[in-house]
Formats: structure tokens, C-alpha cells, sequence
């Protein structure tokens, strides 16, 4: 993964000497190890790994000849680390995290370096929407788990189980298949509870003629993957039948407008038509998707707010939905991968009604 060229690049760019990361995902994203301490300095020649002794031997092992692992312990604390590099680089035009820092920290890392830092948030937020190869890899990974989980799972819904006993099987069976993590805490809602769209799983049992959605995902290799599915439990009356379908035909009208170069309004408006058309715009409340890699929820949106162009190999989700307050609600999710040719669709699981 060279990641680091990449932002090497984008330092350039913008006529900057150098880029503090303290990120977690985005140290990840620059030198390919994630440590809950540490920080790394990207100059336009250079990388450096700052971590303590708990880190030090895996992210020797990790990060690769491009980038230097220092220590920092009692004597030579990050801060005075950090300072040194910079002194030694004749870093004058230091960019960092303006999102990911606290105010607090920001300005004790100013006071610190004795410099102004440079907002810089978005130039690596930039880079981190258009997926690598080698981060698509991961990210049909952890799409490929999630499918699978939800193929286990189906067996095991019927009147009686809890949501918190199907969450946590989707849980357990991610991590069996390989799962690191997951990417949220899983949405299990049935019955009447399925209108709201991020519903928290309790001790509501299903009963004969609910919906149950699933909204589920799971970390490999770092990245996130992101699913819904919404079943009928025994049987589905005519109108839960035309809510599911209308849900899907717009998912699949959002999905066929999808592609790199148009804005996330249109993708969202695709959709949004046919959900509106059949008379139910009012209850479709959030966006049709957002992007998804080192965290479940990045940037851009597929929202009517978003008049910009999607970038190439942006992974985004597809996630429309209808929730009628106290009856019941749909919402099927899928991930698209958006390319100038249209969107490659990472999940695999089936999307017309499930009756189980
Ligand atoms: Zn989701
Ligand atoms: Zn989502």
C-alpha cells in the first residue's frame, strides 16, 4: 500500500512542509499499523512512526522501510519527539487534523511546536474517498463476512427469539467467520419497533407476521462493511408486501444512477422519486447513503444536500427505507463500489422478500 506517496503528493499539492497525524485510522491510512497511541509525521520526503514501548516491535514490523519507528518513552516524550523531527526537517508549514483533534489538543500541540498548524483535515479525508485496490480487498472482504453471517442467521429467526439474542448471533457468527470487530453495534428491531430506523435491540420477542431489520457490520483488515436486510416473519400483508417492494425499487433506481461523476443528490433523488411516487416521500426521513471505509460513516453522502461529484472508487452505501410510525418500517442496505462505468455492488445476499 503506498499511501504515503499518496500523501506525499497531496503535501505538495498544497504547499505544505509536513502532516501530523493522530488518527488512529489515519496513521493506518498513511503506514499500515493502528496503534491506540502514537503519531506520525508525513514530510515530502520522509515518514515517521512515534509510538511507546507497548507498540514499538509490531510497528517495526508493520510499517515498512519507508517509514522510520521512533521511541518515546519518559525522557523523550511524543511532544519533544515530534518537535525535534520537525526542527530536524525545517518544517515551517505543518498541517494536522482540525476534525479529529480536540480544540485543546490543537492548540497544545501550536503551543508546543511554536507554530500556527495548517487545517488539514480534509486533504487526507480527500485522499481517504477514492479506495486503493489494496483497501478494496479488504473492504469485499469484510462485505463477503457479513453476507455470510446473514445467511446463518436466517435459519435462526422465528417467533419467540429476541432482537438481542439475533444480534448477538450476527455478533458471534462475524467473528467465527473472521471478523476483527464490528463496524457499529448491530440494529435488530421487530414488529412495530422495525419504524425506527436505528432502533436498539432489546427483549422484544418476534411474533408470526412481523418485519425484522437487520442493519449489521464488521471490520477486516481495518475497513467496514455495512448490510440491511428487513424479513417477513410467517406471512406479509399486501401493504407490508408494496412498502417492501417499493423500498427495493428504489434502491435498485438509486444503485442504476450510481455511478463516479454524478452528485449524491442525483443518486439520492433516483431513489427518492420512486419512494415519493408511491406516496410514501414523507416517511423515507434520512439520506440514501453515505461512504464507508477505515469508518462506517465517511465522506461524501448520497444525500439531496451533496451537489458535488462522486468521486472514482468511492465506496458508498444504498440504503433507502420506509418506517411507518408505530406499524412498521423496511430498509434494505447494500455497498456499491463507484466507478465511471456505474456501481459494482459488494453484497451478495438476496433482496426480494425473505418469508421465514
Ligand atoms: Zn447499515
Ligand atoms: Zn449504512
Amino acid at each position: 500500500m503506498n499511501n504515503l506517496k499518496r500523501i506525499q503528493d497531496a503535501i505538495c499539492a498544497a504547499g505544505l512542509d509536513a502532516l501530523l497525524l493522530i488518527d488512529p485510522r489515519n496513521r493506518y491510512y498513511a503506514a499500515g499499523f493502528p496503534s491506540s497511541d502514537g503519531a506520525v509525521v508525513v514530510t515530502r520526503t520522509r515518514g515517521y512512526y512515534i509510538t511507546d514501548s507497548r507498540y514499538i516491535e509490531a510497528a517495526q514490523a508493520a510499517v515498512g522501510d519507508t517509514v522510520e519507528v521512533l521511541l518515546c518513552d519518559r525522557e523523550n516524550p511524543m511532544r519533544a519527539r515530534l518537535k525535534a523531527i520537525l526542527s530536524d526537517c525545517g518544517v515551517e508549514k505543518l498541517g494536522a487534523e482540525d476534525g479529529s483533534l480536540t480544540y485543546d489538543e490543537y492548540l497544545a500541540y501550536e503551543r508546543s511546536f511554536g507554530m500556527k498548524l495548517i487545517p488539514s483535515q480534509k486533504l487526507i479525508l480527500g485522499l481517504r474517498q477514492c479506495k486503493q485496490p489494496e483497501e478494496l480487498v479488504f473492504l469485499r472482504a469484510a462485505q463477503d463476512i457479513t453476507d455470510r453471517a446473514f445467511a446463518e442467521v436466517l435459519p435462526l429467526i422465528r417467533p419467540g427469539v429476541t432482537e438481542q439474542e439475533l444480534a448477538a448471533e450476527l455478533v458471534y457468527r462475524m467473528l467465527r467467520l473472521g471478523a476483527e470487530g464490528t463496524s457499529f453495534d448491530p440494529i435488530v428491531v421487530t414488529g412495530k419497533k422495525s419504524s425506527m430506523p436505528h432502533g436498539v435491540p432489546g427483549d422484544v420477542k418476534i411474533q408470526a407476521g412481523d418485519f425484522v431489520t437487520m442493519d449489521f457490520g464488521c471490520l477486516k483488515g481495518g475497513y467496514c462493511s455495512d448490510m440491511t436486510r428487513t424479513v417477513a416473519v410467517g406471512s406479509a400483508t399486501e401493504e407490508m408486501r408494496k412498502v417492501y417492494d417499493t423500498v427495493l425499487e428504489a434502491q435498485l433506481a438509486g444503485i442504476a444512477a450510481a455511478r463516479a461523476g454524478v452528485t449524491g443528490a442525483e443518486i439520492d433523488g433516483a431513489a427518492r422519486d420512486v419512494i415519493t411516487r408511491a406516496g410514501y416521500g414523507e416517511y423515507f426521513g434520512h439520506s440514501f447513503g453515505h461512504s464507508l471505509g477505515l469508518y462506517i460513516h465517511e465522506s461524501p453522502n448520497a444525500a439531496p444536500n451533496n451537489h458535488e461529484p462522486m468521486p472514482e472508487h468511492t465506496v458508498c452505501s444504498a440504503e433507502p427505507g420506509i418506517y411507518l410510525p408505530g406499524r412498521f418500517g423496511v430498509r434494505i442496505e447494500d455497498v456499491m463500489h463507484l466507478t465511471r462505468a456505474g456501481a459494482e455492488v459488494l453484497t451478495q445476499s438476496p433482496k426480494d422478500l425473505i418469508v421465514v
